[in-house]
C-alpha cells in the first residue's frame, strides 16, 4: 500500500482522486470506482501498490504492439483493479476481482526491483503494464520504470490501456518521460454503446487521449474488438477508421476478434469475415497499418509498405515470421524507412 498521487483534499476529510476520468470524489473510508484506491483518513491510498499478477514474458505482437521493436520479448504483468467494468473482459477475474472478493489483495507483494531485476535476467527488452488498467495501479507501475532505469535505462515501457487515463496523468507520464508507448482500447465510436458496455465511461475522454498521445510523439497503437452486434456494421467501423485516421493516418489500428466471455457469453465470436472487411473499411479511410489479430488468417497480421506495397513484416498468430528490420543497423533504426521506396516508416526499432 502506497499513498496515492495526484489527489486532492476536501472538507470533511474526503478526497478527489485526479488519476483517471473518472475523478472520483471519494468519502472517508470509502474507495473509488476502481475498488483500488481508499480514503483513509483524508489521505487516498494505493492499495494495489505491489500486487503483481500474472507476470509472464509474452512476444510484443501479443499486446498487441506491431510497431515496436518487432519480434522482441516483453516482461508483462498486471495488478487486481480497473476503472472500467467491461461486460466482455477477458481478463476479468483480475481487473473486476475486486468487485467479487477482495481475497486478491493477499497476494505477497512484488517490489519494483524484484520486476526490474526479472527484465533484465529474462532478456527482455521491456515490461507491458497490461492485463488490467495500468492507470489504476500509476505508482506502483512510476516506480517500476524509475528503478528499472537506474538498472537498465535501455528497456522501454508501454502501457496496455483503455484510454481512461486523465490530463494529469498523462502529464505527469510526460514531464518524466515515464513511456516509451501505449496502446489504447477505443472500444465504439458511439458514446451511449461506450457508457453501457464499460460501466459509465465516455468517448470523449478516450478520444483525447488518444490525441493527446499521438501530439506527444509517445508511440501510439490502436485497437478495437469488434463486437457482433455491438460495433461491427460498416458505418460503425467507417466512423471509427475515419476518426483514427484524422488524428493519424500512420497509427497502426488492429481489429481484434471477440470471443464470448464473462458477462457478454451470449455473443458469438466475431466471424472472421468481418474482421477481414474491417480492415479493408480503414484502409479505405485512409488507416495506412490496418490488421486482424486474435486470427490465424493469412496477410492479415503482415505491415506492408503503404507507397511501394513491400512485406516489411510478414506475422503469423503473433509470431514474427520475417522482417526487413531484422538486421537494421543502429542508423536505420534511428530513421525506420521502407527499403524499396526509402519512404520513413512509423516504426519503433
Ligand atoms: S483511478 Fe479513477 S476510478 Fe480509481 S479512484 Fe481514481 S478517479 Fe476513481
Amino acid at each position: 500500500m502506497k499513498e496515492a498521487l495526484l489527489y486532492d483534499a476536501l472538507a470533511k476529510k474526503a478526497v478527489k482522486c485526479r488519476l483517471c476520468s473518472r475523478y472520483c470524489r471519494i468519502a472517508e473510508g470509502k474507495r473509488g470506482f476502481c475498488l483500488v484506491r481508499e480514503n483513509r483518513g483524508g489521505k487516498l491510498v494505493s492499495l494495489s501498490y505491489g500486487k503483481c499478477t500474472g507476470l509472464e514474458i509474452d512476444p510484443i505482437e501479443k499486446k498487441p504492439f506491431f510497431h515496436l521493436k518487432p519480434g522482441s520479448k516483453v516482461l508483462s504483468f498486471g495488478t487486481p483493479g480497473c476503472n472500467f467494468r467491461c461486460k466482455g473482459c477477458l481478463n476479468w477475474s483480475l481487473s473486476q476481482a475486486p468487485c467479487i472478493s477482495l481475497q486478491a489483495f493477499d497476494l505477497p507483494p512484488t517490489l519494483p526491483k524484484d520486476i526490474a531485476r526479472t527484465a533484465v535476467a529474462e532478456g527482455c527488452s521491456g515490461v507491458a503494464y497490461t492485463y488490467s488498467e495500468p492507470t489504476v495501479f500509476f505508482e506502483y507501475a512510476r516506480d517500476i520504470i524509475l528503478t528499472t532505469r537506474k538498472i537498465a535505462p535501455e528497456k522501454f515501457h508501454a502501457f496496455v490501456s483503455n484510454g481512461y487515463f486523465s490530463r494529469e496523468c498523462f502529464e505527469l507520464i510526460k514531464r518524466e518521460h515515464l513511456l516509451d508507448a501505449i496502446r489504447i482500447d477505443l472500444k465504439f465510436i458511439r458514446d451511449d454503446a461506450y457508457a453501457e458496455y464499460t460501466g459509465g465511461a465516455r468517448l470523449k475522454q478516450v478520444q483525447e487521449s488518444i490525441k493527446r498521445v499521438y501530439q506527444s510523439g509517445i508511440h501510439l497503437e490502436v485497437i478495437n474488438l469488434v463486437i457482433p452486434g455491438l460495433n461491427d456494421s460498416e458505418d460503425d467501423v467507417r466512423a471509427l477508421s475515419s476518426w483514427v485516421a484524422g488524428v493519424g493516418k500512420d497509427i497502426p489500428l488492429h481489429f481484434i476478434r471477440f470471443f464470448p466471455m464473462h458477462d457478454a457469453q451470449g455473443i458469438k465470436a466475431t466471424p472472421l469475415n468481418m474482421l477481414s472487411n474491417a480492415r479493408k473499411i480503414a484502409e479505405e479511410e485512409g488507416i495506412e497499418f490496418a490488421y486482424a489479430g486474435n486470427t490465424l488468417v493469412d496477410g492479415v497480421e503482415d505491415t506492408a509498405c503503404p507507397d511501394c506495397g513491400l512485406v516489411l513484416v510478414k506475422r503469423r498468430g503473433m509470431a514474427v515470421l520475417e522482417s526487413v528490420f531484422a538486421e537494421a543497423s543502429a542508423d536505420e533504426k534511428k530513421d525506420p524507412c521502407c527499403p524499396q521506396c526509402g519512404r520513413t516508416l512509423n516504426f519503433v526499432l
